[in-house]
């Protein structure tokens, strides 16, 4: 299965993060060995412990929620932060950065399925945390573009409108904060059951977990 997602999202010039939260670093080793490079994690703790045991050109994702006393741990290493969904947070990542002398990429995360959640900003929200940063000038964090998750549905169609979604607030946030900003550029979405309905609606990162590999617990 590997091989085939990572042709296919090479095919559609998408990057493809593996998920391998939950998984272990035999696991990780496994894959790496076959060339995969960037690994997305949800818990910083597992994060962390699995930083210090594999290979240091690993790129290391967090895609999970993000407390904000728990920046601090990933900042040395971390490669993009997908869960930005507070100005908050964004200035703690901003001052972490800084004590490492670091830019850190980040990605602000929206919420876009049916399904009730904490997480994720609305474009209203986005509007005013896009602001907040250009008045504070945050210049140790990147925002480099979109995250968000699909609902959890069999309904194809709910599923590319949510992605769609997801697309013009892209664009939208795009053409208002970064039409000059090469490096806003991401949109991280589709996971195992979506994947190609997400590249088909413009995805061009997409997060894949078990359909690399396997189920996890309680799945
Ligand atoms: C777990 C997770 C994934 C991967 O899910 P799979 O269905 O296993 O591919 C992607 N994105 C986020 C935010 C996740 O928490």
């Amino acid at each position: 299965m590997y091989d085939e997602i990572r042709q296919f999202a090479e095919d559609h010039q998408a990057t493809l993060v593996a998920v391998s939260k939950t998984k272990s670093v035999e696991d990780i080793m496994l894959l790496y060995q076959m060339g995969q490079r960037i690994f997305g994690e949800n818990r910083v703790q597992e994060l962390t412990d699995k930083y210090e045991l594999l290979p240091k050109d690993i790129e290391w994702h967090i895609i999970g929620h993000l407390q904000k006393n728990k920046v601090k741990y990933i900042i040395p290493f971390i490669a993009m932060i997908h869960s930005v969904d507070s100005f908050d947070l964004l200035e703690v990542i901003n001052q972490q950065a800084k004590k490492h002398n670091r830019i850190i990429p980040v990605l602000l995360q929206f919420h876009i399925a049916q399904e009730e959640t904490k997480f994720g900003l609305n474009i209203k929200e986005a509007n005013k945390l896009l602001q907040d940063a250009e008045d504070h000038k945050l210049v140790n964090v990147e925002i480099c573009g979109v995250m968000g998750m699909a609902s959890f549905t069999d309904d194809q169609v709910q599923v590319r409108n949510e992605f769609r979604a997801l697309k013009d607030y892209f664009d939208t946030l795009k053409n208002c904060y970064f039409p000059n900003n090469e490096a806003f550029k991401v949109i991280s979405m589709g996971m195992s059951g979506d994947y190609k309905i997400a590249i088909a609606e413009g995805s061009n990162m997409i997060r894949v977990g078990s359909a690399i590999f396997g189920a996890r617990p309680g799945h």
